[in-house]
């Protein structure tokens, strides 16, 4: 027998479908907080959802990686411009920090960092001014210390009880230190326009479903108040047009975004298989990717992009 659900945020009973996703998965809003949230009783556990794996580093995806720093330098140009002025190095905590090329990328920009990653995406290495801390939070607070900036590039749609986490991360920053939140936004146009397979949904892995609004409400819930947003970030922008677009035509969803992220998922399929896609991906995904920038950037006056990103300050 299934478990009954309750909101993931506030526990609530009361909740309505949205609508399903592509693979099955009830998207549902809480009549409480109104979050939408992913009904995942039926996914599979972390470590299916969540495999370990190691980056293969072959030529091409390290030229593609090279190739998408652009997307880092986006990042750190809002990280900078809400890093609190102090003298000697910021110091920097990227949670979920995945491979570490965020946190790694930051170390070039004089920032002190420690990424943090429950999942391991390769191994920790000894680099100057960078620590890359493989356990769950809760393992690593007491060696973390304070933090001038700690960065959530969309990680905070993946947990249960996000203001808790918030709340915990926001005692790990100094007195004028800032949380730097970055999530899909469920009232974008994309996902207005692509719904149950829009890219950026990703349930189950995704469990909340953020818009302005219910943001805010869980900032105010954790004791932090806004203080700055940068509505445009082209990665996810883009990625979320040409990779919602290619999983409309493409029998092998989100081929693409699995090639730039080279963690073993596409080694299941046939070299026809996989040529196949990436010229698809070429063909299809570049014109999209021209419109979608400046479709993205009009969309930013709205807060209608893809993403949702605000620095948030202790209240
Ligand atoms: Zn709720």
């Amino acid at each position: 027998m299934i478990s009954p659900l309750a909101c993931p945020s506030c526990d609530s009973d009361d909740h309505a479908l949205v609508f399903t996703s592509w693979n099955g998965y009830p998207i549902r809003r809480c009549a409480s907080c109104k979050l939408v949230f992913t009904d995942d009783r039926e996914a599979p556990p972390p470590e299916t959802l969540y495999p370990h794996f190691e980056q293969s580093d072959t030529t091409a995806s390290k030229n593609v990686r090279s190739a998408l720093s652009v997307f880092s330098r986006q990042r750190a140009a809002f990280v900078e411009r809400m890093t609190p002025k102090r003298s000697g190095k910021p110091r920097l905590l990227d949670y979920g920090c995945g491979s570490g090329a965020f946190a790694r990328f930051m170390t070039g920009r004089g920032y002190d960092v420690v990424g943090l990653e429950p999942f391991s995406l390769g191994s920790p290495t000894n680099e100057p001014s960078l620590t890359l801390l493989r356990k769950p939070f809760e393992d690593a607070r007491e060696e973390l210390g304070k933090f001038d900036v700690i960065t959530l590039w969309h990680v905070l749609e993946h947990v249960k009880k996000p203001a808790a986490l918030l709340s915990a991360l926001a005692s790990h920053l100094t007195e004028e230190g800032v949380l730097v939140i970055s999530v899909p936004n469920f009232k974008s146009v994309q996902s207005e326009l692509f719904k149950g397979s829009w890219f950026h949904l990703d349930p189950p892995r995704h469990l909340l479903h953020f818009e302005p609004e219910t943001l805010a409400s869980t900032l105010a819930k954790a004791g932090l108040r806004e203080a700055g947003g940068e509505p445009f970030l082209p990665e996810y922008g883009t990625s979320g047009w040409v990779q919602s677009v290619l999983n409309g035509v493409l029998p092998h969803k989100n081929f693409l975004f699995e090639l730039v992220k080279d963690r073993g998922a596409l080694r299941a399929l046939s070299a026809s298989t996989t040529a196949l896609h990436a010229a698809a991906s070429v063909v299809l995904g570049a014109p999209v990717f021209a419109a979608a920038l400046p479709v993205e950037a009009a969309l930013a006056a709205s807060n209608r992009t893809a993403a949702i990103t605000v620095a948030a300050r202790r209240v």
